[in-house]
């Protein structure tokens, strides 16, 4: 029997138990217990990929919780915590003499055992193991080889941000030159795109599609997610539905408005000028040659192919509750006390249950969120677009 699942697999560590920092940029409070506890019983998540799993002290920690009983190794793979399965994973950084720049990857394994043999491979070809997203010293497909060996999974990272990705910066124009096209499980698809924009990228048609958070602050788990159809919580169906095996698939990718993401639109880095013409190498308002390409632009050159018949779930363009206008910490306390989780109030609560919580505009607000209709302005150059009230 196949049921639907909730996932986000891309969520950072910001420190360790005994405040190591892991993802330096992420929050203080991003510690392992916080995220699962976060995820089991605020989001109401399924399954969490957790990426920055190859830490000494992360995995001693995840050691902890299942010695003092708090968590399970599924036989399937996984780790199970109270109604979440994690996922351990890790986001590395490749920049070999292939790439154009740096590439963003992540990889993830069924057990803790083999997550620690993939961190002691990998600390020998670090700087610094107990970092996130660090830089390996080794090629693509050698790291590809290694997460394949020890029964991985391997997904390119948000493909398409101007910085650290493989569409980015890393290729010029196909993933084929710096990687193995057959060792690929998935493609993450990142905040400034969706399944629409790329669907002429002919190169992308064997591959899924993940739609995922990088999140790193605990409210913003599932700012982006997808409903997975799955027998149950674990590595194992976990791949199935990559490879969409036996039944086993996503059903629904929810993520950001691309045009909400802040690199969709180029941008001038110095005047911050949005420039929308093609054509420019500098600022046309400042003649700075400091021109962050958008991912919208960059879609746009690597689409040369016509439409592909590829079947793809729908790709629901959510705005997350707490982007809402109107929607504060005290609204999402009380919606939380009534539905449980914030998956229940986006999938489960009909606009009336809402509506006899919150007020009835807001509960309309939901509404329109959850299904794709709030306006909104366009975000470039790292500016995240906005909500626009009465754009709708
Ligand atoms: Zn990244
Ligand atoms: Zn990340």
């Amino acid at each position: 029997m196949l049921k639907e699942f909730y996932a986000d697999l891309h969520i950072h560590i910001g420190r360790t138990e005994k405040g190591r920092a892991v993802k330096i940029t992420g929050s203080k409070n991003m510690t392992l217990k916080n995220i699962l506890e976060t995820a089991t019983s605020r989001k109401g998540l399924d399954l969490v990929g957790i990426i920055d799993c190859h830490s000494p002290e992360v995995i001693e920690e995840l050691e902890q919780l299942i010695g003092e009983g708090k968590a399970k190794e599924l036989s399937k793979g996984g780790v199970r915590y109270d109604k979440t399965t994690l996922i351990p994973g890790a986001e590395i950084e490749i920049y070999d003499e292939n790439c154009h720049g740096p590439i963003h990857i992540l990889a993830y394994f069924p057990s803790i055992e083999k997550m620690r043999a993939f961190s002691m491979w990998m600390s020998t070809l670090q700087k610094n193991i107990h970092l996130s997203s660090q830089r390996i010293y080794c090629d693509g497909r050698t790291l590809q080889r290694k997460v394949y060996e020890l029964g991985g999974l391997f997904i390119p990272a948000h493909v398409f941000t101007p910085f650290k990705s493989l569409y980015g910066k890393g290729v010029k124009k196909s993933l084929n030159e710096v990687f193995d096209a057959n060792l690929i499980d998935a493609i993450e698809l990142g905040l400034s795109s969706d399944t629409y924009m790329v669907e002429r990228m002919s190169e992308l048609a064997p591959y899924t599609f993940v739609t995922n958070s990088d999140a790193h602050s605990l409210g913003k788990l599932a700012r982006e997610y997808q409903k997975i159809r799955l027998a149950d919580a674990s590595f194992e169906e976990l791949k199935k539905a990559l490879h969409q095996k036996d039944g086993r698939s996503i059903v629904t990718n929810y993520g950001l408005n691309p045009l909400l993401g802040k690199y969709h639109e180029s941008v001038c880095a110095d005047c911050g000028e949005r420039i929308t013409e093609e054509g420019h190498t500098r600022c046309p308002f400042c003649g700075k040659n400091h021109l962050i390409k958008g991912v919208s632009k960059r879609i746009a050159e690597l689409s040369s192919a016509p439409l592909a018949e590829v079947e793809r779930p729908p790709y629901i363009h959510q705005v997350p509750l707490d982007f809402i206008p109107g929607i504060g910490p005290k609204t999402i306390s009380k919606l939380l006390d009534n539905f449980g989780t914030e998956m229940n109030i986006l999938h489960e609560a009909s606009i009336n249950e809402l509506a006899a919580v919150i007020p009835e505009k807001l509960a309309n607000m939901i509404h329109l969120a959850r299904t794709g209709k709030l306006g909104i302005t366009v975000g470039g150059g790292g500016v995240y677009g906005k909500i626009d009230v009465d754009g709708t």
